[in-house]
């Protein structure tokens, strides 16, 4: 895993929403674009004032229980929204919030996976309107890996003085091998080690501002082939849709007509319903007005976008953009491509969402997974069964704990026997072995026993013959000797 740290200051007021800021201000300094400003004149008579009391404030002689009605009513109306007559200064909380986040700065970490080559460099570039990725440090792309790697980059951003920690997370070699099962693993393996690095930092006993390092959406590059998705595409999507935040994007979407486009939307759409793959939803803000533009950016999922590193004149204006013979295909035009929605998305409007969503779901997802007690068989405990009283809880765990015990005891006896049973085998073998063996040499014995005793009743019957020829004289008594010595030795 490599990460690398580049820093940019946006002064454009592209992204910066200068409208926005004026009302902001606004609406904290109470000026023109601010809420419901306070009039007294207007001001909500609390019901509990308008309850009958006694002039010294205590209680008539009503009777107990009129009076516990009464009471119950104060209690509720006490819990009303009250306007207060003057100016007491918590209105300014939320500036206080602003000016504090504004200090500490924002985070954000973007994944973009899919093939190389489907311009997720470009897209990222385009994006954030700088070269992330330039010639002098190319996308992770054209570094080429024969595996899947996680490499990130960080980035700081400032813009009208607020500033966000870009990480961009890139999976060079995603997908680009013959054999592609598995290819997802690294990726899951990175989500899960930022989870991971969270919760140790969350757990410890003195903790410290941690950074937020986890990933808050991931950007899925579908190539613009116009035929669905592909298998790696519903296999990746299936596997990661409970841990991060993922929005499918069709890439270079100049490649497809505007009815293939359509067409291929569908298309992915269906796909994605018949294989359950959760893709992040944009939720609904509370500005009805703004609840409408959104809607119809919204309904242009899956985005299909244009990228481009290049920034091209056109009618007197310069755009970023792709320049071909027959005419130019401009990014941020919404005739052309779903490349401001998806920012507008993304950046203004859901960032915190993502967040939000990354927090409250995914994290939390894998927080229970890691931290609930798990039964003895390796299951996690649901959440329900936790609420039994703690001696039966000890009761049943120490009967799960004997009866594993047992089982674990019937075990090895089970396999001690067959050891034994294996042992006595293998004796027995070697023991007919031996005897086999001793037989074989008894017998061969024998046989050499029966050789020796024919060799010696041919020697006795030699022997005679040749006394009888010599005659037995004296002086030859002792070459005899001699001979049978010989003839002896030869025999052994
Ligand atoms: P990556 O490997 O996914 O990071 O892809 P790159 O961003 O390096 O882009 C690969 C090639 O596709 C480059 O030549 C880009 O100029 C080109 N490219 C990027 N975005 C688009 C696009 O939207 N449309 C077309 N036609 N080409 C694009």
């Amino acid at each position: 895993m490599s990460q690398s740290y580049i820093v940019v200051q946006n002064q454009g007021s592209e992204i910066g929403d200068e409208l926005n800021a004026a009302k902001r201000e606004a609406f904290f300094k109470g000026g023109e674009n601010a809420g419901p400003k306070f009039d007294p004149s207007q001001r909500f008579v609390s019901d509990r004032e308008r309850i009958p009391r006694e002039p010294h404030g205590g209680h008539t002689l009503k009777d107990a229980d009129e009076r516990e009605k009464d009471y119950s009513r104060e209690k509720k109306y006490g819990e009303s929204t009250k306007e207060l007559d003057g100016y007491v200064g918590f209105a300014n909380l939320p500036n206080q919030v602003y000016r504090k986040s504004v200090k500490r700065g924002f985070e954000f970490t973007l994944m973009v996976v899919g093939e190389s080559g489907l311009g997720k460099s470009t897209l990222i570039n385009s994006l954030f309107l700088t070269d992330l990725y330039s010639a002098d440090y190319q996308g992770p792309s054209h570094r080429i890996q024969k595996t899947v790697k996680v490499e990130t980059t960080q980035c700081l951003l400032k813009e009208n003085g607020v500033q966000l920690n870009l990480t961009t997370v890139d999976t060079p070699g995603f997908g680009d091998a013959v054999d592609n099962s598995n290819c997802w693993q690294p990726v899951i393996d990175f989500i899960d080690s930022k989870y991971d690095e969270y919760l140790n930092a969350e757990s410890r006993v003195v903790r410290s501002p941690t950074p937020d390092t986890r990933v808050h959406a991931c950007l899925y590059f579908i190539a613009p082939t116009g035929h669905g998705l592909k298998p790696l595409d519903v296999e990746f999507m299936k596997r990661l849709h409970d841990k991060v935040n993922i929005i499918p994007l069709i890439s270079k979407a100049d490649s497809l007509t505007p009815d293939e486009c359509r067409e291929f939307k569908k298309t992915i759409l269906n796909e994605i319903a018949q294989h359950k793959i959760k893709i992040y939803e944009f939720p609904e803000c509370d500005d009805e007005e703004e609840n409408k533009i959104q809607k119809k950016l919204r309904d242009r999922v899956p985005f299909a976008v244009v990228g481009s590193n290049r920034v091209i004149e056109a009618g007197g204006k310069k755009v970023r953009g792709r320049q071909y013979p027959w005419g130019l295909v401009e990014v941020e035009n919404l005739e052309h491509n779903d490349f401001i929605a998806l920012r507008n998305m993304i950046i203004r409007t859901h960032m915190q969402d993502l967040k939000d969503v990354t927090n409250n779901v995914h994290y939390e997802n894998f927080r229970y997974n890691k931290l609930a007690p798990s039964s003895t068989d390796g299951n996690k405990i649901k959440p329900g069964s936790l609420s039994k009283d703690p001696l039966t809880q000890m009761a049943e765990e120490k009967k799960e704990h004997d009866n594993k015990m047992k089982k674990m005891e019937a075990e090895m006896e089970q396999v001690f026997e067959m050891k034994v049973q294996e042992k006595q085998a293998k004796l027995k073998e070697s023991e007919a072995d031996l005897q086999r063996r001793a037989e074989h040499m008894k017998k061969s014995l024998e046989q050499q026993q029966k050789e020796l005793e024919e060799k010696w009743k041919m020697f006795e019957k030699e022997k005679q013959q040749w006394e009888e020829s010599v005659g037995g004289s004296k002086g030859s008594q002792e070459n005899i000797k001699d001979t049978n010595k010989k003839n002896k030795k030869h025999l052994f």
